[in-house]
Order: C-alpha cells, then structure tokens, then sequence
C-alpha cells in the first residue's frame, strides 16, 4: 500500500473517531457521567468537603445523630489523659491550668491545622517529583546500565520504570501551570522547609493567644459536645470568609501598588504614612514571592511578619468578632463559635493556603488565579489577583478573567479527550497521538512579566 494511501486511511480513522465523539458529546448520559468531576472541578476540593460536612450536620440535626464528632471528641479526650498521664507531663502538669481547656482549645487545633498544612503539602510535592524530562532520565538510566551495579539490574526493570516515568512526566506538563520550574536546586527546597517549620511555629503560638482571648469571651468550652444549629456554620463561614479576604486584601494591594495618585490609599492617608506603610507591607511580603512559580509547601514560605499578619490575623479575626457580637446581642447560645465550627474553619483556611500554591491544575484543585498573581506580582501595568476568593478583587476591578478563562478551557479539552476515548472504544479504532494529547495546559509564557521583584 503507497504511503499516501495509508495516511489517508489514517486521517479517515481519526475523522471517524472526531465525528463520534461530536455525537457523544450531545448524549445525555455522557453528560451525567462527567457531571461528578466537572462539580469538583467547578467548586474545588474544600468546598466540597465543607458542603458534605454540613450535610452531615443537618442529618445529625434533624434524621437520626450520626456520632461522629461525639466519636471525635471522645477520642480525643482519651488521648488527652493518655498524655497527662505520662511521666513528664504529670510532674510538670499544674491543675490550675484545666480550666484554660488548652488541649480542646490550642493543642487539637494545631495538630489539625499544622497537620493539614504538612499532609497537604506533601501530596502536592509528589507531582514535582516528574519534573525532569524524560531525555535527561533516560541519560541517567543508561548511565547506570552502564555502572558496574546496573548492571546487576535486568535491563527490562529500568525500561519499566522509564515508562512509567515519562506517563507521570506527560501527566506533570499537562497541568503544571507555568512553564517555569517552581525549584532551584535542593538548597533552596531545605531553605523552605526550614522558613516554613518556623512560621508553622509561630503558628501555634499565635493559636494559643487567639484561645486565650476567645476564653475572655462566652465561647462554650465546657460542653464541646453540643453541635451548632444546621444554618449557623454557613453563614458563620461567610462571614469569617469576607472578614479574612478584607483583612487579607488590603495589606497585600498595599504592598504591590506603588503609592503615586492612582493608589487608593494615598488619597486616604497623608502621603509620607503612605509611602512608609507600603514599603513596611512590600518589606514583609516580598520573601513571599521567591519565585514566580509556585509550589504548595512554599504557602508559608514568608517573613514572621506577614505570617502574622496576612495569613493568621485574617483567619482568626472572624471566629472572635462573630463571638464578640454574639455576646453582646445576648444570643451566644446560638451564633457563639462552636468548636466543630473553629477545627473546621482552621483546617480549611490551613489547607487552603497549600492548594492556592500548588502550580498545578487538577480536577481536585485549581490554583490559577493566585498562580496569576505569583507570576505578575510587582508588575504594577499588570499586578492581579489580591484576595482569597475574589470578592474584594471584584469590587475593586483588580481581578484578572484569565483563570477564569483558562478553567474553562480546560473543562472543555477534558470532556472532548473522554469523549474522544469513549467513541475510539465503541469504533475500535486506536486514537491518533494529537487525539490522546487534547489536555494541554493554556500557555501564557509569550506573556511572561520578566520584571524581577
Ligand atoms: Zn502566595
Ligand atoms: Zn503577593
């Protein structure tokens, strides 16, 4: 057969499989298929999870007490005894200090929320471990055929995991955000690791003196048992939500925008307040922006400063104030802080600060806007994305719609690349290899802001 004539066949395949998937993509049922991930997709990991806690809460509420957070707490406390029990703490344990409920107050959420921190932060460095390209990981592979070990290694198990490889390495660029490497070398990675344990600390120091002046409140710390009413929790996290993008929001565009006329708060403040409040706030975030792309343990990868005050004063300020207000409207009983609500609001706002760092889109997670921002931070034509999730971006016009956008087209490549397996399984015809590639990260680096900070 000529070569003309089998290429021909060869792009009549390939039409073929184009045409069903047209139709597939019409179908109903495909379309109920792919709902479930495009829904994580659209409304990211936490949400979801938030959404199936609160359903948990009404079925608690009002069907029949599910018993988990009453399992939690018992748990807890047991383990809370176990620790008083031991040798160290019982000798330098005071009693007088049982009515402060450290454990349930400080202790629990730490672990919950530095835990979330450290777990979340390793399932994203998987994926850096595919970074290399596979050129060079083969090199390396013949390199050690070719030692006098390798060669004790059966040459079939070294091209097993080079296979192996270079799906996870295809799988990286498809949803690495930015073209650019989030890591130097190894020196820099133990630099975050180090900067990051000592904000981690800090941390939790912070989280002792938030409990202390939650005490000096009407929060319930006696009875951690009693569950909040079923529409308490959300508008609460509203609230809390709004509180930490406003006092998120502000320091941090004060820190990017250079204070001349257009700046917002040079026609508030006197201009030299100005001009020291946005050198002071750039002084503290620049640490943040090492690099233009990012990587989820490098979240609090910042000054003690901006830990302090861009990440743990936003997230801590709702929880108090809702309380504050609480009590003094006399109705404390109902919208006072529960525990439940304050583990689940630390955890989440901890977990989030990972996701919104990974550089790397998943039908779990999608990072893009605060991706954006990393990759134009001080660029001030160009400078983008200073909130948490938008709303004070969108009242200010400082959002960018290319995340958006992109999402939106990733959506779309990943529901024609199923429905491109889909009609390949029902025709029998192989997929050509730009057909099984239709997922491709959208590609700004022609755009790429070169301004160092
Ligand atoms: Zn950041
Ligand atoms: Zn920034």
């Amino acid at each position: 057969m000529s070569i003309s004539k089998q290429n021909r066949e060869a792009s009549d395949d390939a039409r073929i499989n184009e045409l069903l998937a047209d139709d597939i993509q019409k179908e109903l049922s495909f379309k109920i298929r792919r709902l479930p991930g495009n829904l994580v997709l659209r409304f990211q990991i936490v949400n979801v999870v938030l959404l199936a806690l609160e359903i948990t809460l009404i079925i608690s509420n009002n069907v029949q007490t599910l018993g988990f957070w009453a399992s939690f707490v018992t748990t807890s406390t047991r383990y809370r005894e176990a620790v008083k029990r031991t040798r160290l703490i019982y000798a330098i344990y005071p009693t007088s200090l049982d009515r402060y409920h450290l454990w349930r107050g400080w202790i629990v959420p730490s672990a919950l929320a530095g835990g979330g921190y450290i777990a979340m932060s390793l399932l994203c460095l998987r994926h850096e471990l595919y970074h290399w390209k596979p050129d060079l990981l083969q090199h390396y592979f013949e390199t050690v055929h070719a030692s006098r070990l390798g060669r004790l290694v059966p040459q079939s198990w070294l091209a097993y995991c080079f296979r192996i490889y270079e799906r996870k390495h295809k799988a990286y660029m498809a949803k690495h955000i930015q073209r650019r490497a989030a890591l130097r070398d190894s020196a820099q990675f133990l630099k975050i690791v180090r900067v990051v344990s000592f904000n981690l600390l800090i941390s939790i120091l912070a989280l002792l003196l938030w409990w202390l002046l939650l005490l000096r409140t009407k929060i319930e710390a006696d009875d951690p048992l009693t569950l909040p009413l079923s529409y308490v929790p959300p508008l609460q996290g509203v609230v809390w939500y709004l509180c930490n993008d406003f006092f998120y929001f502000y320091p941090h565009w004060i820190a990017h925008s250079i204070p001349d006329e257009d700046a917002f708060y040079c026609n508030l403040l006197p201009k030299p307040i100005a001009r020291r409040l946005h050198s002071l706030l750039r002084q503290a975030h620049k640490t943040h922006h090492r690099a233009k792309a990012n990587l989820g343990v490098a979240a609090w990868y910042c000054s003690p400063w901006e830990q302090l005050l861009f990440n743990l004063f936003p997230a801590f300020i709702g929880p108090l104030l809702t309380q504050v207000i609480a009590d003094m409207a006399g109705v404390e009983d109902i919208w006072g802080t529960k525990l439940v609500t304050l583990y689940v609001w630390i955890t989440a706002a901890a977990v989030s600060s990972v996701l919104a760092h990974t550089g790397y889109r998943s039908v779990w997670n999608d990072p893009g806007k605060h991706d954006l921002h990393h990759e134009r931070a001080f660029d001030p034509k160009a400078a983008c994305n200073f909130g948490t999730m938008g709303f004070f971006d969108w009242l200010h016009g400082t959002k960018s719609s290319i995340p958006a956008a992109d999402s939106s087209a990733w959506k779309a490549q990943r529901d024609r690349q199923a429905a491109l397996w889909e009609a390949s399984r029902r025709s029998g015809i192989a997929l050509t290899e730009e057909q099984m590639t239709v997922v491709k990260q959208p590609d700004h680096s022609t755009e790429w802001v070169v301004k160092d900070t």
